[in-house]
């Protein structure tokens, strides 16, 4: 009887749901769920695999986790001034699938395929689109590309998720990085933890150890607490045991994580399991995303308010993916608040008090005069 409910159990946790009616038989679907037009070939279609399903509360309609994988009718309502692209990666790509948007690194696109379908997904125009991974000439293009510009030091493997592809496939794809650049930094960006970690097995990170002539890093996707599940935790620690450093990148939802103790306990949470919070991600203007976006204002206080109960370990980088291929950008409250004359730097501090510091520097080269 045990050997059975263990197949049984592994079988179930396999399956991917990826049909409103067989979603149906798991969840109540609201009418704002079920009037989800699945059927619009522009829409992310639906995928859930069952592990990550179970997370969900069914007693609970609004339930954070649901709200990330679960579509509405929101998602149809698609803004002005949003995009399939917002950050223009089309325009910044210098072979297919390769985009160099920032001087020293690069993003490659291994695959469109995902263990899950986030409907907050910020790369909808390429995420499920059924293209699969990369090919030999689109990987060989790429790698010419970083071996004749040497100011490349990182390439993210993204997509969709990298670790989709098979042990043999992604070996063979870091091989071809790596024979042209030893010392590419790689960083391996993946939903798989906190998705599907039963993915996640000593083969790969003996698979990923062959290659020791730079160093990887593991950038994950938690974006609730509710994901640090004790098999997604292992799964992370397969790859920090493994001497590779893990660094998660959190999207700011409304309905999901928009609560500073929600914030508060994940990041916590992650830095107790050896990864680093590195971004929180202010949400992209994507096409049918309207529903999830925090507003700047109340980001921003979110962002003071953890600054003050996190340790600077856990505390993530708010930023913001500024439209039309703007990059990057930090947000916070300033806490600089003025210069003065005479070199006075008049500061704000966390808790909101004032203080004044004298640049040196400044006087000393006012004294004396080069
Ligand atoms: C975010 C991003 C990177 C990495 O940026 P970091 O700030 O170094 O994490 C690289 N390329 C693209 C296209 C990106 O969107
Ligand atoms: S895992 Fe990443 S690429 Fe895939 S659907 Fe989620 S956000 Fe999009």
């Amino acid at each position: 009887t045990l050997r059975y409910t263990f197949v049984m159990h592994k079988h179930r946790q396999s399956t991917i749901i990826t049909s409103k009616e067989a979603l149906s038989t798991h969840l109540a679907l609201t009418e704002d769920e079920w009037l989800f037009d699945s059927d619009d070939p522009t829409s992310l279609p639906l995928k859930i695999p069952c592990y990550f399903l179970a997370l969900i509360d069914k007693n609970d309609p609004e339930d954070p986790i649901r709200r990330q994988v679960v579509p509405t009718r929101r998602e149809q309502q698609v803004l002005f001034e949003e995009h399939l692209d917002p950050l223009a990666e089309v325009d910044h790509s210098v072979t297919d699938r390769l985009i160099h948007r920032y001087q020293s690194r690069v993003a490659f696109l291994t695959t469109d395929v995902c263990p899950l379908h986030c409907r907050h997904c910020f790369r909808r125009r390429f995420t499920g689109t059924f293209q699969g991974p990369a090919t030999k000439q689109q990987v060989e293009q790429a790698a010419a590309y970083v071996h004749v510009h040497p100011e490349v030091k990182e390439i993210l493997f993204t997509g969709g998720d990298v670790l989709t592809l098979s042990n043999k496939a992604l070996e063979k794809m870091i091989k071809a990085f790596r024979d042209k650049r030893p010392d590419l930094v790689i960083r391996l960006c993946s939903r798989m933890p906190a998705s599907y970690p039963m993915r996640i097995k000593a083969d790969l990170i003996a698979m990923l150890k062959q290659f020791d002539s730079a160093p990887f890093y593991l950038m994950t996707q938690f974006n609730h607490p509710r994901e640090l599940t004790a098999r997604a935790i292992e799964a992370v620690r397969f790859f920090v045991d493994g001497g590779i450093p893990a660094m998660n990148q959190t999207v700011l939802l409304k309905g999901v994580n928009d609560e500073v103790s929600t914030l508060e306990e994940l990041c916590n949470t992650l830095v107790f399991n050896r990864i680093k919070p590195y971004y929180l991600f202010q949400g992209d203007l994507v096409s049918g995303t309207a529903h999830f976006r925090v507003p700047l204002k109340e980001g921003l206080a979110i962002e003071a308010e953890l600054r003050k109960r996190l340790s600077g370990l856990a505390m993530p980088l708010y930023a913001i993916d500024l439209p039309q291929g703007g990059g990057k950008v930090p947000l916070m409250q300033g806490y600089l608040s003025e210069q003065s004359g005479c070199g006075l730097w008049s500061f704000r501090t966390v808790e909101g008090e004032t203080r004044t510091y004298p640049d040196s520097m400044e006087q000393s080269s006012s004294e004396h005069p080069r």
